[in-house]
């Protein structure tokens, strides 16, 4: 089963891919995840990310789509995998469909999971990630159990730096400008789902099932 993650930043793509992953036993595969791995490691691939997901910019597509293209291309992802932040543009999705058709296959699913702008802004200023495994909480709606360290693996939590609220805002636009005509995209191709994300997580997450199966 392959599943793309669509919606705004903060719409709670991470959230519910992480526990579909769990539940259909298929891998969670998340561009930002990638690249802030690579920050953290220092590599080249994430000096040159930082710079543009610093802006709350998009990393072009070239380097993107060739990072993507490599992790599904992984063992562990032959039986399917959940994309969480990929694609973010039509190029993106298009190149993609173009790799799987070479394969003989193609997306199964791509849920939308609706958020209105207004509830984003907080979403994201109470949004808290681990430094090490990169579980992710909520201040108020998905508290640690100890402020300020990660309930799986103990590291410090931290507020990302691109989820300020002047950068939640560029993102907000560049996900208006860039990433929204995807689900016309998927819409064409009869493929689009969508759910709504104001709801209580569980919640969220009973509607994809639903969808799933
Ligand atoms: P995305 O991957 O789309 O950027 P996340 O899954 O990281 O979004 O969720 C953004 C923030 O909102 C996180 O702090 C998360 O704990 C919280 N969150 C996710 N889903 C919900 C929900 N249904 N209700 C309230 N808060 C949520
Ligand atoms: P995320 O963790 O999905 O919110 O992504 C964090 C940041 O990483 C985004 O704001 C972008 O700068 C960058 N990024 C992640 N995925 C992509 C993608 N598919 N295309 C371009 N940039 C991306």
């Amino acid at each position: 089963m392959k599943i793309i993650m669509l919606g705004a930043p903060g719409a709670g793509k991470g959230t519910q891919a992480k526990m579909i992953a769990e539940k259909y036993s298929i891998p969670h595969v998340s561009t930002g995840d990638i690249f802030r791995a690579n920050i953290k490691n220092g590599t080249e691939l994430g000096m040159e990310a930082k710079r543009y997901m610093d802006e709350g910019q998009l990393v072009p597509d070239e380097l993107t789509v060739k990072i993507l293209l490599d992790r599904v291309a992984q063992d562990d992802c032959k039986n399917g995998y959940v994309l969480d932040g990929f694609p973010r543009t039509i190029p993106q999705a298009q190149v993609l469909d173009e790799a799987l058709t070479k394969l003989g296959e193609s997306v199964d699913y791509a849920i939308d999971v609706n958020v209105p702008d207004e509830n984003i802004v907080k979403r994201m200023g109470g949004r808290r990630a681990c430094v090490t495994c990169g579980a992710t909480y909520h201040i108020e709606h998905v508290p640690p159990k100890k402020e300020g360290v990660c309930d799986k693996c103990g590291s410090e939590l931290i507020l990302r730096d691109d989820d300020k609220p002047e950068t939640v805002k560029k993102r907000l636009s560049v996900y208006h400008a860039q990433t929204q005509p995807l689900i016309e995209y998927y819409t064409n191709k009869g493929i689009l789902k969508t759910v709504d994300g104001t709801v209580d997580m569980m919640d969220v997450f009973a509607s994809i099932v639903e969808i799933l199966g």
